[in-house]
């Protein structure tokens, strides 16, 4: 396929960057490139060339998926391209429009003039996987800008409208009309006046007290860096083309880009990057599915949970039709939602205006005769197996043929919801993460029924909503809690040995789990795990569900909302503080138990918790309820706190190595009072030490 042509119009070549979706500079372009600017340079005709895209913009930058392949280092790299654009012996021009990104935007700045247009968006994201603008962008921006313009664009990694840059020394002309026919007029004016090649290169970088304001950025880039290393060597790579020569400073950069492209902190974020793009691919379900149309959504129950869901929907401009059972529900799940959006009124990042505008979006109503023409509905009433039916089976009866009856529930078993109705191959699991509004995460639940047509457009609806859907077949817990009970025990577990809480916590929380899972627990309430452990009693009596926070709910502390839970709270503070009675009352559970403390290093508890994530998410694979491990890894990191830097529990387990991993588990199993079923190394994990695979490699079928 031919990813370049060249088109001659008159005095000036015209190269056509095309290669779908974004032209982003694989290997084949940037050979058809050299080969480009070659040809047009051998021709006598030809005084000036200008560099365009098809399709979605001049370029989007490199090719991910060429990243760590030999591909991306191949002759000629990027680097070679932008030295032949510039060493060009004839001017070239960038003709800027759409999406000029990252490796594009540098391939833009080695050019000798850029005309734009209007709408073009302008970045050089590479600071959000980790890595820094590795093709001279970290030396060239800073020539045309100056050092805080660019410091601002490369180290934050955020897209400017091209408009905002307009008069800045980035474009030599922006164009009104057709951006092609403007770059040609631009090409020919600078071959009439002479005006020859501009090497950005060769501008003159001068800053009174440059060295003093880059001291200033370094601290506040440190700052906020966190874990991450990437931002600081931005600073270190814009540093270098103030105190060096062009040539030397691209070494510095060279050398801060290949260090950053090895650190674990780059591999894990390119991890979810391509995650991301690969949990929107369901195993079976074709690409080309026909989808079905959803152009009004229903929503049953209007409470935490409903609520939020209709914000999602109505925020991507979709039409809710709103039912309670009671008017006074309905009254306040309304004034709930009214009352979420404050916060973004305050912020200014939402108007009166607009706010009217996606309330008027919701039909609130008690009755479902207005269910009948939804495309969708949304289930999020009581988790009750009874309210479900008696609300599936009524859906059922109402809603137009071919609608998608979805459910929120958590801990119920969709497939005998999807029973309840005469159409089960239309029912699907839509799980929400509370807040529904602000939550990325949507585990989308497909049932032993449920429609291909189905699944594909519940993925396409969650795109609409600006979610991560990550599909998880039916089981306790779906994929996330699943695991989290795991985890959760574990941590229980580390109480029974001689951890207290905070010392739980405090481990989890300097590995980088966004809270440890005792502060969550007063978050969430921990009534609601008493309640369900008596539910779970009550079902398997021989089976023994006890747990401490049962003797601090017997006490009435119920976590943030009764000022005590794991931690005790100063009235109107939501900061955990250690508390004696709770420590008392761990000491009083393990006497019980006849369990003799030990001491407990941060090591074995965050060993402990992480293991029994990554073991659980071998055995979920196995069972086939999670397509991927990497989508295993989104669930954690957008619907549980999963530190970025680590890119995920099961990715974290391929970068620590899965035999560490395995014999650490058989140690835990083999300890007295270990539950083996639980810690054993689960048989995927096996297998894949023995084979010395991975589970990001993992491809073949899990049984
Ligand atoms: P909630 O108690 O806040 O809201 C439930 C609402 O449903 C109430 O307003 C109630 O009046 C209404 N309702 C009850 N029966 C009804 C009926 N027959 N018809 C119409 N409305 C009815 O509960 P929630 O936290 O929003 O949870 C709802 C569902 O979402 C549950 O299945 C739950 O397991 C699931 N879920 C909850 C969370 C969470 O964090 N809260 C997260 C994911 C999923």
């Amino acid at each position: 396929m031919n990813k370049l042509s060249l088109e001659v119009k008159g005095v000036v070549a015209v190269l056509t960057l095309d290669n779908p979706p974004v032209n982003s500079l694989g290997l084949e372009l940037r050979q058809a490139l050299v080969e480009g600017i070659g040809r047009a340079n051998a021709d006598p005709g030809i005084e000036a060339i200008v560099l365009i895209g098809s399709g979605a913009g001049l370029s989007g930058g490199a090719d991910i998926r060429e990243f760590g392949t030999p591909k991306a280092a191949a002759y000629p790299n990027l680097r070679t391209v932008i030295r032949e654009v510039e060493d060009s012996a004839k001017p070239v021009i960038a003709a800027i429009g759409g999406v000029c990104m990252g490796g594009g935007l540098e391939l833009a700045l080695g050019c000798h003039y850029r005309v734009a247009a209007p709408g073009a968006r302008i970045a050089l994201p590479e600071v959000k996987l980790g890595l820094l603008p590795g093709a001279g962008g970290t030396q060239r921006l800073p020539r045309l800008l100056g050092i805080e313009a660019a410091l601002n664009i490369i180290v934050s990694g955020a897209t400017h409208a091209s408009e905002k840059l307009r008069d800045t020394p980035l474009f030599d002309s922006f164009a009104e009309g057709d951006l092609l026919e403007h770059a040609l007029r631009f090409a020919r004016q600078v071959i009439a006046q002479g005006l020859g090649r501009r090497k950005v290169r060769d501008l003159r970088l001068d800053m009174p007290n440059a060295e003093a304001y880059l001291q200033f950025v370094r601290n506040s880039v440190k700052a906020v860096a966190g874990p991450y290393p990437a931002p600081l060597a931005c600073v270190e790579a814009v540093a270098a083309a103030v105190d060096r020569p062009f040539d030397a400073g691209l070494k510095r950069e060279r050398e801060l880009f290949a260090t950053l492209m090895l650190s674990p902190e780059s591999a894990a974020l390119r991890h979810v990057f391509q995650a991301e793009r690969a949990a929107s691919h369901i195993l079976d379900v074709p690409n080309d599915t026909p989808l079905r149309p959803i152009r009004k959504v229903g929503v049953i129950g209007a409470g935490t949970m409903g609520g939020g869901i209709t914000m999602s929907l109505i925020n991507a401009g979709l039409p809710v039709v709103l039912l309670e059972s009671r008017q006074d529900a309905l009254d306040r799940g309304l004034a709930n939602i009214r009352r979420n959006y404050q916060g973004a009124l305050r912020k200014g990042t939402l108007n009166e205006a607009s706010l009217a505008q996606r309330l008027a979006l919701i039909t609130p109503t008690l009755n479902y005769a207005l269910m009948g023409d939804v495309d969708l509905v949304i289930e999020a009433v009581f988790e009750s197996m009874e309210v479900k039916r008696q609300v599936f089976q009524t859906l059922d009866g109402v809603v137009q043929k071919g609608a998608i009856l979805a459910s929120n529930t958590s801990a119920l078993n969709l497939d005998d919801i999807a029973n309840f109705t005469q159409r089960p191959q239309d029912v699907i699991g839509l799980h929400f993460f509370s807040p529904a509004n602000v939550m990325r995460l949507l585990e989308v639940v497909r049932g032993a029924k449920t429609g291909t047509d189905v699944l594909a457009t519940a993925m396409r609806l969650s795109k609409t909503m600006g979610k991560v859907a990550v599909v998880s077949g039916v089981c306790d817990g779906f994929i996330g809690n699943r695991m989290l009970a795991r985890y959760g025990a574990a941590a229980h577990d580390l109480l029974l040995a001689g951890a207290l809480p905070q010392q739980v916590d405090a481990a989890l929380q300097d590995f980088g789990m966004a809270m440890g899972p005792f502060r969550v627990g007063d978050l969430a309430g921990l009534d609601i795990g008493w309640a369900l452990r008596k539910r779970r009693a009550a079902e398997f009596p021989d089976r023994d569900f006890s747990n401490v926070s049962d003797v601090l709910c017997e006490a009435g502390r119920f976590g943030q909302k009764t000022g005590a839970g794991w931690y005790r709270y100063e009235a109107g503070s939501r900061n955990p503080l250690p508390d004696h009675h709770v420590s008392a009352i761990i000491e009083e559970y393990r006497r019980k138990k006849g369990i003799t403390p030990r001491s407990v290093s941060s090591e074995e508890i965050v060993e402990r918790c992480i293991y029994a994530l990554i073991n659980e998410g071998a055995r979920i694979i196995e069972d086939g309820i999670a397509q991927r491990s990497s989508d295993i890894d989104l669930v954690y990191l957008n619907g549980y706190g999963f530190p970025a830097y680590r890119g995920g529990p099961m990715f974290y387990a391929d970068q620590t190595g899965l035999h560490d991993i395995a014999r650490a588990l058989k140690n835990i199993a083999a300890r007295p009072g270990s539950d083996s079923a639980v810690w054993t190394p689960a048989p995927l994990l096996t297998r894949l030490v023995q084979e010395g695979q991975t589970f990001s490699a993992f491809k073949g079928s899990a049984k």
